[in-house]
């Protein structure tokens, strides 16, 4: 599927579906008003957030130390640790050990970063099988498209439209919807999948320094199945996953289960510490951009981000537009400042693409200033970003008028005479995006000024 360049041009796409819209707006927002609902209960919610934001600036100003820690702990409980400074990097070492040890078909459970990194194509074009086993995603994966959601992968799909996957994929009954069937089928189709793999893929949501172990959060028990199944356990992780000790693991825990879903905790927390006996384990310490993230000062504490997803479920934008509008592996607010930083071009209209109304902000559990940092990004992008003519145009004029009263008082009147007389394809045309789903109020007689010139003393 080719997506469309910018993030507006894609949201008009997804829009143009206005039951679909509502439809993804409502079910999201439910998720955010569980998730209200599940804070609510934990008095100190509010010093859990705080903690956690304090742990994770530890982290990212020792990054470097504890990363060491971390290795050198993993590799003495006999895990293969391995790095990679970019995506390619990253799949060359899957691919590495897949050859190493003659594998040709593998389960996945949910990872982001293995989608940040292409691996499924670049696997899928070396002839390898991969399944992915989380149901979302392998809804998605049988669709051939890229998730939606970070925890939500194919939450724009409609029950309907999963029943007709499934029948083409699973050859499930024609017009079935009902989920308990539909995930049966799944189940089943699955349960084959783990028993045939002999590798598995699995994401890393908390590397603990201390012990070199890590821990994999899945609500299904896939990552586990897929793993105690394989030879081989591959483990994925962004180097800013860590948390310096196992006591940390209690406030994320806490924070991310209830932030995503507004369960009081995530089905399966999986802690990981060396291979079974016979077995083989490796783990793959992913920068891929993310040293750079560190060193920008106004946006390094996005990578504090645990991808709980709450983020997406509050943002206006996310609920109206879907994830497909950000064109990014990670979508919605968190996704349009982690974004930019790598690739400033392709991704230069998605700070744009918010109200900044701090919602994000609010509900972050680790306390990330996202709003602030799209904000910083709006100013990096007008300075030094692709050059948006008409923009930079508009708001040199802009800034003149308002800078002279005078200047502003006249353009104010002929605004004001020039739209009460003009044809209304004057200003509801192509040209204005702004107009295209909003209506002027009707123009005013006379300017605010004028009126609190004559009423003031009244
Ligand atoms: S930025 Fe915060 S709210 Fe958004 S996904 Fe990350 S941790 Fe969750």
């Amino acid at each position: 599927m080719k997506l469309p360049q910018t993030h507006a041009d894609a949201a008009a796409d997804f829009l143009k579906d206005t039951e679909r819209s509502h439809w993804h707006d409502d079910t999201l927002w439910h998720v955010r008003s569980k998730r209200d609902a599940s804070a609510e209960k934990i008095p100190e919610w509010e010093q859990l957030r705080t903690l956690a934001s304090q742990i994770k600036n530890h982290v990212l100003s020792n990054l470097d130390t504890l990363l060491l820690q971390f290795e050198k702990n993993a590799t003495a409980n006999g895990i293969e640790v391995l790095w990679a400074k970019d995506a390619q990097e990253h799949n060359e070492h899957v691919l590495r050990i897949l050859e190493e040890n003659q594998v040709k078909q593998l389960v996945k459970s949910k990872s982001i970063l293995t989608e940040e990194c292409g691996l499924n194509h670049f696997l899928e074009d070396k002839g390898y099988e991969v399944v992915d086993t989380d149901l979302g995603e392998r809804i998605i994966q049988f669709n051939k498209q890229v998730p939606s959601h970070i925890v939500m992968p194919a939450i724009h799909l409609k029950k309907k439209e999963i029943g007709d996957i499934f029948h083409k994929h699973l050859g499930t009954e024609e017009g079935a919807d009902d989920p308990q069937y539909l995930t049966e089928a799944a189940r089943q189709h699955l349960r084959q999948k783990f028993i045939q793999a002999h590798a598995a893929i699995t994401g890393v949501n908390f590397g603990i320094a201390e012990t070199g172990g890590f821990v994999v959060c899945t609500n299904e028990g896939n990552a586990d199945m897929g793993t105690h199944l394989a030879d081989i356990h591959i483990a994925c992780m962004g180097i800013e996953k860590l948390v310096p000790r196992a006591a940390d693991l209690g406030i994320f825990l806490r924070l991310l289960a209830r932030s995503a879903t507004g369960q009081s905790i995530t089905n399966y927390n999986s802690h990981f510490h060396r291979p079974r006996k016979d077995k083989k384990m490796y783990l793959i310490l992913v920068d891929n951009g993310r040293t750079k993230q560190l060193g920008r000062e106004d946006f390094r504490n996005s990578l504090k981000c645990i991808r709980c997803g709450a983020c997406m479920n509050t943002c206006p934008i996310y609920r109206r537009s879907s994830g497909f509008s950000y064109n990014s592996t990670v979508p919605g607010p968190i996704g349009s400042i982690l974004s930019p930083g790598m690739d400033l071009k392709k991704y230069s209209t998605l700070p744009f693409a918010s109200t900044l109304c701090g919602s994000c902000s609010d509900v972050c559990p680790v306390k990330i200033n996202i709003h602030e940092q799209l904000y910083k990004w709006r100013q990096v992008i007008t300075k030094d970003g692709p050059p948006q003519a008409s923009k930079k145009w508009a708001m040199r004029f802009g800034g003149q008028v308002m800078s002279k009263p005078r200047l502003f008082d006249l353009m104010g009147k002929m605004a004001r005479k020039s739209l009460s007389i003009s044809p209304r394809g004057f200003v509801y045309n192509s040209f204005n995006a702004w107009g295209k789903h909003r209506e002027l109020p009707e123009v005013p007689k006379e300017s605010f000024k004028d009126w609190y010139k004559k009423n003031r003393n009244k």
